[in-house]
């Protein structure tokens, strides 16, 4: 399968089927927090970045096996649940022209929830919206209320306003009829001072649900996520947000063990381990943050590119 990975485990949806829409890693945002990386792609241009008929093609392949029959996270095959198909993957979705077309060929094809994973950003313009209409789910990222933090912590295309992005997902929640989910991720020293204004706008928008995250797993570059306690102080700022639990299944180990040890051979970037293990690079983070909380391995930025290496012992 070329477009889809996991199923993967998600701390808000379950276990998530993950449907990847663009060339690693083109976005709209190059956030502090991105644990893909660097964005080597800067780019608000709206382009058909796959062949629909390609990825509801390996959509389809899943309902003549049986809906429920789909990678099992280690490359091989086997009969996997899922509860949401997300299209996520390596950069902004919204980047892709002409995703009306597979989230109505994916719900045709499959019986499970279609959810879109986004940043936002693109809502603003009317053709967006209209594409994304029939998703059942869409979570899309608020992180800023002002333009000066806004340029700090998602060091946008030049292009982007947050004020236009703000009236962009006001004018989603009027138009869309399914759920809103907003996340809301917070860092240390660079957007929690103006938290009570991300709540304003994040009132003014009236998603069905605010969520709160932090950098929970260690992002690329050195920023500090918000303390338990801290996170916890929020929920009084985001009147009825949420704190985003910890996903709670089990990784392969297997998967584990096979990471780690290509690691200790030598360090590799998540591209190289994509490409050593058969594994999509979402599906690796996953494995990468449980090697990370166990102190296994650490991260090393080397020419401008992330690398990943197993610790001794
Ligand atoms: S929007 Fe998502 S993919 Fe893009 S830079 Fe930010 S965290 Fe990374």
């Amino acid at each position: 399968m070329k477009h889809l990975f996991g199923p993967v485990p998600s701390r808000r949806l379950g276990l998530s089927l993950g449907v990847d829409l663009l060339p690693f890693k083109t976005c709209t945002l190059d956030c502090v927090y991105c644990q893909l990386g660097p964005t080597t792609c800067l780019t608000l241009a709206r382009e058909e970045r796959v062949s629909p008929a390609e990825v509801l093609e390996e959509i389809r392949s899943l309902s003549e096996e049986g809906s429920d029959r789909v990678g099992d996270g280690d490359g091989g095959r086997g009969a996997v649940e899922f509860d949401y198909l997300t299209l996520a993957g390596s950069g902004e979705p919204l980047l892709h022209r002409g995703l009306e077309e597979i989230i109505r060929g994916a719900k045709e094809a499959v019986d499970k929830p279609v959810a879109l994973l986004t940043n936002g950003t693109l809502f603003f313009q009317d053709d967006v919206r209209r594409e994304v209409l029939e998703a059942d789910l869409i979570i899309p990222s608020l992180d800023a209320a002002t333009q000066p933090t806004f340029e700090r912590i998602n060091r946008p295309h030049p292009d982007l306003s947050i004020d236009e992005i703000v009236e962009g997902l006001v004018r989603l929640r009027e138009e869309f009829e399914g759920e809103i989910w907003l996340e809301v991720m917070l860092v240390k020293g660079i957007n929690d001072g103006e938290a009570a204004l991300i709540a304003e706008a994040a009132e003014r928008i009236g998603p069905d649900k605010v969520q709160l995250n932090t950098v929970v797993r260690p992002p690329a570059e050195p920023v500090q996520p918000l303390s338990p306690d801290e996170m916890d102080g929020m929920l009084e700022v985001f009147s009825g947000a949420e704190v985003i639990a910890e996903w709670g299944r089990d990784l392969s180990k297997m998967t584990v063990d096979l990471i780690r040890d290509l690691l200790t051979r030598r360090p590799c970037t998540l591209a190289e381990l994509s490409s050593l293990s058969g594994l999509h690079q979402n599906e690796i983070l996953k494995y990468l943050e449980v090697l990370e909380a166990e102190d296994k391995i650490m991260r090393l930025r080397h020419k401008d590119r992330l690398y990943f290496q197993a610790k001794d012992g």
